[in-house]
């Protein structure tokens, strides 16, 4: 565990749906500047645990501290003003409407359309994430609908960007673009929660990773000093079939 000097603690969260625990007690410290995997199964509880770190979700019980100080996360406005982006792995824009439009209605302060279009124009060119702001969302392909989700998280300036399966939507070669942006992000000392089920990219763009299996942390380790061997164990448990 990291000293006082995690952007984001969490202490024992637990969501349970009725008697289900989708999140079993879940410790996660996130440091400043660092890429960090959240790796698991399908169902293993990543969705539900970083909805609780963006205030969709209510825990159940457990403690979320950020800079050092307790908070509780009520909704995605809240978690917005603590600096918290999400990119979430369903998006939600409206066909009809421009990148730009999409963009001014999930923003909470009134801001000209024309203003943000060019901040969105500004922000795609700096992060290498190729967007015109006056096209219509049905036009777009999916990493580009993408694209403004990430676009939309960076125009609030966030110190945590959280980005469930980015890459299960995008081709080998926008996946790479896309790492290049969560460098660029590292590098101006942001933190990324990255996460994944694909063993072989967590390895290549990770600083860390928490594992978790039925909702619950199996390891927490660097992933470039594990194996591929080592890494399925604690997603899968000891019995992996040809490892
Ligand atoms: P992951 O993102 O790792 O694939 P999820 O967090 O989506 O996993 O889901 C974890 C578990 O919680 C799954 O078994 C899922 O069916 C269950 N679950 C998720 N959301 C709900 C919900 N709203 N009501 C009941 N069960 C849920
Ligand atoms: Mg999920």
């Amino acid at each position: 565990a990291l000293p006082s000097g995690a952007l984001l603690s969490v202490q024992k969260l637990t969501k349970l749906f009725g008697s289900f625990a989708a999140c079993n007690e879940i410790d996660l410290d996130i440091a400043p500047g660092e890429i960090h995997a959240l790796l698991g199964e399908n169902g293993a509880g990543k969705s539900t645990l970083v909805k609780m770190l963006f205030g969709v979700l209510e825990p159940t019980a457990g403690d979320i501290c950020w800079e050092g100080k307790p908070v509780a996360i009520g909704s995605p406005g809240e978690a917005r003003k603590l600096g918290i982006g999400m990119v979430f792995q369903h998006f939600s824009l409206f066909e009809a409407l421009t990148v730009a439009e999409n963009i001014a209605l999930s923003l909470d302060d009134k801001i000209p359309i024309g203003r943000i279009a060019e901040e969105a124009r500004a922000l795609s060119r700096a992060y290498g994430l190729p967007l015109d702001p006056h096209s219509h969302v049905a036009d777009l392909s999916v990493g580009e609908r993408q694209r403004i989700e990430i676009v939309r998280a960076l125009l609030q300036n966030p110190k945590l960007i959280i980005l469930d399966e980015p890459t299960s939507v995008l081709t080998p070669q926008e996946a790479d673009k896309l790492f290049e942006t969560l460098f660029k992000l590292k590098a101006e000392g942001r933190s990324v929660l990255y996460i994944s089920h694909r063993l072989e990219e967590v390895q290549r763009i990770c600083d860390r990773a928490t594992v978790l299996r039925h909702g619950r942390v199996t390891g927490a380790c660097d992933p470039k000093q594990e194996t591929p061997g080592s890494l399925a164990r604690m997603m899968v448990g000891s019995h992996v079939p040809g490892v």
